[in-house]
């Protein structure tokens, strides 16, 4: 953290109570203008299957670049806005830019999965499947090509409230991901009652599973958990080819990491996916990655 003092500047500076208050009460009564203003967009990060290495998805991750605060990082601001009540709007604004992307690449003839992730107070809004649903039609997108990642810890705060609307989601046909799996208290019990699809091997597991044998050992139960369950088994945070290359023999079905790509504006992810797929000509639903 930077600041200046007195004309000085000071290195290890931590704001105050106040000054945190202010900026999150500035983020929270700026947040629907700086929509509008174009000040808040989505990056897009790319997934690829093991071991075959085709281009599986891609996941929505939301950036604000503020004119007084700079870049701010999704952990920095949608804890504010979901306390504000205004996660509504983030999530409409985000999945309506992801479908529009997919519906872009469908007419490119690219089948690319975009993933959108979740807050529990997302699941406390009763019509939040309708929206959804109608959304999908706007843009003509294929359920299935639309995912939903919410943490572990985010569906047990209120399973009796968040089940009911998951299990409407899952009837449309959208995939359901458990993301930053092994963070929370989820027992295997727990996650077989849940109507998911996918689970993501949080990245601290992954990060640390070349020198600590612990987070191996969760890496290598969580994968073994979720085939036995019949999940897809996402691993995120893979930033090392010898991750990679462990998490392919440990049979994990799809890597996510700055290995693969870091999270990309579109049209830097439009460069990246011209780069590494071959489309060939009448097998328009294939993405061949040639890395
Ligand atoms: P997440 O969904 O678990 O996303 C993964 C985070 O890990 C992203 O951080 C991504 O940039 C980062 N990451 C990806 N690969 C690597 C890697 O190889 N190494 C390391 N060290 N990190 C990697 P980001 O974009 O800052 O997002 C943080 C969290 O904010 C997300 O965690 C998600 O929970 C939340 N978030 C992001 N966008 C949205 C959104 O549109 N709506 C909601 N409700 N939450 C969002
Ligand atoms: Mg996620
Ligand atoms: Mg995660
Ligand atoms: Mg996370």
């Amino acid at each position: 953290v930077r600041a200046t003092k007195g004309g000085e500047e000071v290195r290890g500076y931590v704001p105050s109570m106040g000054q945190i208050f202010l900026r999150r009460f500035q983020m929270v009564t700026q947040f629907r203008q700086s929509l509008e203003d174009g000040q808040v967009s989505v990056h897009y990060q790319p997934k690829i299957t093991l071991p075959n290495r085709q281009v599986q998805g891609v996941e929505a991750l939301v950036r604000w670049v503020h004119p007084e605060f700079g870049r701010l990082g999704p952990d920095e601001f949608v804890p504010a806005i979901e306390a504000a009540g205004l996660i509504g709007v983030l999530t409409s604004f985000v999945l309506g830019e992801a479908l529009k992307r997919c519906r872009k690449w469908l007419d490119e003839g690219l089948r690319i999965s975009v993933a959108v992730n979740l807050s529990v107070r997302n699941l406390a809004d009763e019509d939040f499947p309708n929206k959804v649903a109608r959304e999908l039609e706007r843009f003509g997108i294929p359920p299935e090509l639309l995912t939903f990642e919410l943490t572990e810890s985010g569906v047990m705060s209120d399973p009796q409230k968040a089940l009911p609307i998951l299990r409407e989601l899952h009837s449309l046909g959208i995939v359901l991901a458990v993301d930053d799996f092994g963070t929370g208290y989820s027992s295997l019990a727990y996650l077989r009652q849940l109507p998911v699809d996918q689970v993501k091997i949080d990245k601290s597991f992954v990060l640390g599973m070349g020198t600590d044998l612990g987070d191996l050992a969760v890496v290598r139960s969580i994968v073994e958990l979720g085939h036995s369950l019949g999940l897809t088994v996402v691993a995120e945070g893979v930033e090392e080819d010898v991750a990679r290359d462990q998490l392919e023999a440990m049979g994990c079905d799809v890597a996510q990491g700055y290995l693969i790509s870091r999270p990309l504006p579109e049209d830097r992810l439009e460069a990246w996916l011209q780069a590494r797929t071959a489309r060939s000509p009448g097998r328009h639903s294939e993405t061949v990655l040639t890395l």
